[in-house]
């Protein structure tokens, strides 16, 4: 079961979106009444995590800030940066990403290292530990400063216990990659799907950022899925969300590499791509050298752009299919905004254009509240954020003693 938002937790979140921000503001943020409020934020305060800031300059403009009436200063509160550190890791096939933030969600470092798909699962987590530490040496932080690391992978991971039933980053299923993470490193660590990680980085620092509901399709070598719903990252049965790549759209359809046929992906991926345009394609080249199709994949892209019509037409099918499936989704869920996202925006609207079309020509004619669908192109460092997002989230929960332990812990988003 999850544990219900604790007030610290909302007390922090409120100061870490709004801050500076004053007791008023935050009460009015959360929803808890102010003295509930005064004794959170004192605590926080005694313990390092938030500090007041004196007034400087015109604070409270719009005239209802209770703090600021009748000559009593307005104090602001926000967060203390330097309180503490965390580290967010993403593994793709090719490429593994580290990024080390401060206690607020900033990013203060990024790692970038070369990283192959198809590892045995005790070399994986030797790289991880390779990376971990040079991000730390170069951001020039010190390992008994961090408060927990997160690691996001592509395929079926069960958070609670962290398991990974299946992904591309293994030559295994059915691995238990939390505890040979645990035994690696001196702060508490946990495993997550790469898609929730990105997802919790739009909540916290994108396009869902003031939203409470919304879905994020990404689109890189696979097709993953994301979704808040209640201001909370929704977690399907067992711990693993929702698969949209593998939903079908077609009987007898393409093979997908999930050994099924007609998935979404098996159309509108960059594998799906690079298998309609390279003859000699197969998933298993594929995953004996990733990164010479990931440079594939990007020559590819920059001829269809430059005006390779046969190409083109290729990422416009693509896109169509997707639009489709969004559409799909969007009769399924009706959120208020899609977040399109992953490194197969690099195609830009040859793919993202026919997408949003097909997707609109699904609508329902009754439904006046048209779903926003948008395009949100980031780097790995933003999905390590969103992994490093997780640790703060479970450390706002309960920062006195910060994040959960190793396997069985319980999940708070
Ligand atoms: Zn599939």
């Amino acid at each position: 079961m999850e544990k219900p938002l604790s007030g610290r937790f909302r007390v922090l979140d409120s100061i870490r979106r709004g801050g500076p921000i004053s007791r008023v503001e935050i009460a009015d943020a959360c929803g808890l009444s102010r003295s509930a409020v005064t004794g959170v934020v004192q605590a926080l305060q005694n313990e390092g995590w938030i500090a007041e800031l004196p007034e400087s300059g015109n604070n409270g403009t719009n005239g209802t800030n209770g703090d600021s009436h009748r000559g009593r200063p307005r104090v602001n509160l926000d967060m203390n940066p330097a309180a503490a550190h965390v580290l967010g890791v993403k593994l793709s096939l090719h490429r593994m990403s580290v990024a080390v933030t401060d206690f607020r969600g900033d990013v203060l470092h990024t790692t970038t290292l070369p990283f192959n798909g198809s590892q045995h699962p005790d070399i994986a987590a030797d790289m991880i530990e390779v990376g971990v530490r040079r991000c730390l040496i170069e951001a020039k932080i010190d390992k008994s400063r961090v408060l927990g690391l997160c690691v996001a992978i592509p395929g079926y991971i069960n958070n609670l216990e962290g398991m990974c039933y299946w992904s591309p980053i293994f030559d295994r299923d059915d691995v238990a990659f939390g505890p040979l993470l645990a035994e690696r490193f001196p702060f508490p660590t946990s495993i997550e799907n790469d898609a929730n990680m990105v997802t919790l980085a739009e909540h916290w620092f994108g396009e869902g950022r003031n939203l409470s509901n919304f879905a994020v399709v990404t689109v890189e070598h696979g097709i993953g899925m994301g979704l808040v719903t209640h201001d909370r990252l929704y977690r399907g049965h067992n711990g693993i969300g929702p698969e949209f790549g593998h939903a079908k759209i077609e009987f007898s359809g393409r093979a997908c590499r999930c050994g099924q046929l007609g998935c979404v992906e098996a159309y509108a991926s960059d594998y799906a791509i690079l298998r309609q345009v390279l003859p000699h394609f197969s998933l298993d080249s594929y995953s004996q050298d990733p990164k010479a199709y990931h440079v594939e994949i990007e020559r590819i892209t920059a001829e269809a752009k430059a005006g390779d019509q046969s190409l083109a037409g290729e990422f416009a099918k693509a896109g169509r299919i997707l639009g489709r499936a969004i559409g799909n989704l969007i009769a399924t869920l009706n959120p208020p905004k899609v977040i399109v996202t992953g490194e197969g925006l690099r195609a830009g609207d040859m793919l993202f254009e026919p997408l949003v079309a097909e997707a609109r020509k699904l609508q329902l004619a009754g439904n006046r509240f048209e779903t926003d669908i948008v395009a949100h192109l980031w780097g790995d460092d933003v999905w390590a954020r969103g992994a490093a997002a997780l640790v703060l989230q479970q450390a706002y929960m309960d920062p006195g003693a910060p994040i959960v332990e190793q396997a069985g812990n319980q999940a708070i988003v």
